[in-house]
């Protein structure tokens, strides 16, 4: 008899989930269920548009979509559309896989003027993700602060200082790109609470912000410690270490007279964002770090900015009642109840690379293998007369390869790509 899971999201961590109950079971069926028509989670709307690279790692879950025994249920919203309940009933298994793309608030005043994104917006407008293309940031202020000193920080960053030339191997939105290209700020500013060996970006990311045409880094050495600590261990102790002969380097770099600034500061903690109607400053808090926590200082100071992105973590909105531990769906390695189970960014929080989802997916399905077997239900076939019934209309997974393919055809001024940024515009592909 067949066995028959249904995986509730296309990211990283489902698709890893998919490739691993595949080799864990003879006779299967897996049906993914994605609320957009594309598939591949943050791949798509996550990673920077100018990394392309990156990007390419879905093509590895291609293969895993155009198999047999794979079924893909895009632009299905499970929730929306199928209820949790009903994947249960028709499903040996469920896996839930839906990330965690729901910015966590900075809970200081001002957090709600107009001008204040969460990353998951920002970066999200500037990757075409449909819930963001009406967000229109302002970006008329002379500057933009960056609340966070991580890799998604640095993007927002990167993107906000590179020149259109230097885009132009990105897919970046072309809503973005010309209003990036109009805007008139100067000063960026990335601000975090702790120091520079506690930062979470990593060498590569970091590296790149030398090279920007039109920006310079500053970058302060009196902030920079002498060394990194033995505290860490080795692998990390390394990281930190490239970081630190990067941000060195930043300090020492002199490029004056560019349109744009980019002020690293460290040991500054977010106390008020300024403003009447909208965002016009910045208070901020200096801090020290005191067995790896910042402790405030007391000593505020301001910063005229337009714009306010937070990049500060992440929370999992699931699709049911479920009770949950912090931001993640609670679950017992990958075991929620009855035959539900959790991988990815839902089950242990924003942390990690694309490649750090695959071990964690493997693990799961090992705990899936030891207690599912097939019961003869009725499957994707069973949902599919449901979402009839419902109108809902289903993008399979040749679908969406067309609505990829008029993604390059319609790319122009030299971009790889240029992506349909609402969910009409892709169904316009495959209905005219
Ligand atoms: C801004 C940003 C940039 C990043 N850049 C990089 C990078 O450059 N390199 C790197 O290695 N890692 C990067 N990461 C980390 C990487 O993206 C994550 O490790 C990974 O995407 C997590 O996988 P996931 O499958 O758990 O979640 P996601 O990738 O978020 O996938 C969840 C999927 O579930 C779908 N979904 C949600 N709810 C439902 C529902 N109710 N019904 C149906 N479908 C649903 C979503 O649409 C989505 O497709 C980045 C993360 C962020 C936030």
């Amino acid at each position: 008899m067949t066995a028959r899971f249904a995986i509730v999201g296309s990211g990283p961590a489902g698709m890893y989930a998919a490739d691993a109950l595949l080799k864990l079971y003879e006779d299967c069926r897996i049906d993914v269920y994605e609320r957009f028509p594309s598939p591949f989670g943050l791949i798509r709307f996550g990673v920077a548009p100018d990394h392309f690279k990156t990007r390419n790692t879905a093509r590895q879950f291609w293969r895993t979509l155009e198999l047999e025994n794979v079924g893909y249920f895009g632009n299905v919203e499970v929730g929306r559309d199928v209820s949790l309940d009903e994947l249960q009933e028709h499903y040996d298994a469920v896996i839930l896989a839906v990330g965690a793309y729901n910015d966590r608030k900075l809970g200081i005043p001002g957090e709600d003027l107009k001008g204040v994104y969460g990353a998951c917006a920002f970066v999200g407008w500037y990757n075409s993700h449909p819930d963001y293309r009406g967000l229109n940031p302002l970006l008329d202020g002379e500057g933009v602060a960056v609340i966070g000193i991580g890799n998604v920080a640095l993007d927002v960053c990167r993107v906000l200082a590179k020149t259109p030339a230097e885009m132009v191997d990105s897919d970046i939105a072309a809503h973005a790109a010309e209003a990036i290209e109009a805007a008139d700020y100067t000063g960026l500013h990335m601000f975090g609470r702790r120091g520079p060996n506690e930062a979470g970006f990593t060498p590569k990311e970091l590296g790149e912000i030398r090279e920007l045409e039109r920006c310079q880094v500053i970058v302060d050495p009196a902030q920079l410690p002498g060394d990194v600590p033995d505290t860490f261990e080795a692998r990390e102790k390394g990281v930190k270490e490239k970081n630190l002969k990067i941000l060195n380097e930043l300090a020492a770099q002199n490029k004056p007279d560019l349109p744009i600034t980019m002020n690293l500061q460290f040991y500054a903690s977010p106390k008020e964002i300024l403003g009447g109607d909208r965002v016009e400053g910045i208070r901020l808090e200096r801090t020290e770090v005191v067995d790896g926590r910042a402790v405030a200082t007391g000593e505020t100071f301001d910063i005229p900015v337009g714009a306010v992105v937070t990049a500060i973590g992440y929370h999992t909105v699931p699709p049911g009642d479920l009770d949950m531990n912090g931001g993640q769906v609670a679950n017992e390695n990958g075991f929620v109840k009855d035959n539900l189970y959790v991988v990815g960014w839902a089950k242990r929080g924003p942390t990690g690379t694309i490649p750090t989802n695959g071990p964690d997916s493997r693990d799961v399905a090992d705990v899936i293998s030891e207690r599912v077997t097939a019961s003869g239900k009725g499957g994707g076939e069973a949902v599919r007369a449901l979402l009839a019934e419902r109108n809902a209309r289903i993008v399979s997974f040749p679908e969406w390869m067309k609505v990829a393919e008029a993604e390059i055809a319609r790319a122009t001024g030299g971009h790889p790509r240029e992506r349909f940024p609402t969910v009409e515009e892709m169904l316009a592909v495959l209905d005219g």
